[in-house]
């Protein structure tokens, strides 16, 4: 089942920044009320550092430690419209990084299935996700390039870290019909791709510019 946050007590005085960031992405195109309402209902200043947490609410990336960063909104809300078109139940979801991604999603499907490599940023989105009471959410630390097979096949697949080339156990552990949203490329040139598993095989569509850090292999403690 979909979890729900109940913001009492944890987001209530961000509530009017937040509603400022939903009305400046409604004007830059996202129309789903489902996601605009999960972005609306998610505290971001509690999945950064406290130094930053008044940046939270631009529309922006920000550093989260480990050089990496907490996806724009933006671009989360727009990878999440693109994945809901295929309504999934069942997702996995590779980088998970801050976790905000992951607490978007978390309202959205009814199971997350999440994969980081870095331990202590694994460790820290967990501990945000069970904060908010995400209950539908797993964790692996793991290289997430390789999915998670024991739990596919997936509805959808959503990846916040770039490969270079869309990675073929990904693409196996989509169900037919699912639909896997990647960025692709290098730290030169990035595209969104969308790639839609029918009965026949698969289905490649190239999507706006983009720029993610590169998806590594391994895992770091
Ligand atoms: N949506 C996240 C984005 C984090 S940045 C957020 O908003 O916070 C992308 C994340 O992908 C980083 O945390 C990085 O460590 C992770 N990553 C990169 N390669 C990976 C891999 N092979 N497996 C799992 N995670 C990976």
């Amino acid at each position: 089942m979909v979890s729900k946050i109940q913001l009492d007590g944890i987001g209530m005085t961000s509530q009017r920044t937040r509603n400022r960031l939903v009305e400046r992405l409604r004007e830059q195109g996202v129309s789903n009320l489902s996601v605009l309402d999960a972005i609306l209902n998610t505290p971001r200043h509690l999945f950064v550092d406290e130094a930053l947490s008044h940046r939270a609410y631009e529309d922006t990336a920000l550093p989260i430690g480990h050089n990496q960063t907490i996806s724009q909104p933006y671009i989360v809300a727009r990878m999440t419209e693109l994945l809901l078109e295929v309504k999934p139940k069942k997702v996995l979801e590779v980088g998970t990084g801050s976790g905000y991604q992951t607490a978007i999603l978390a309202q959205l499907v009814d199971q997350l299935y999440s994969v980081e490599r870095i331990k202590p940023l694994l460790e820290k989105a967990r501990q945000r996700c069970r904060l908010l009471k995400l209950d539908n959410v797993f964790f692996k630390h793991a290289d997430g390039g390789m999915g998670w097979a024991e739990k596919g096949p997936f509805d959808a697949i959503l990846s916040a870290a770039a490969p270079r080339l869309v990675p073929q156990e990904l693409k196996e552990q989509l169900a037919v019909g699912g639909r896997l949203v990647i960025p692709v490329g290098d730290n030169r040139e990035q595209h969104l791709i969308t790639v839609d598993r029918t009965d026949h095989g698969f289905k490649e569509t190239v999507h706006e510019a983009v720029r993610f850090v590169p998806l590594l292999g391994g895992t770091v403690n």
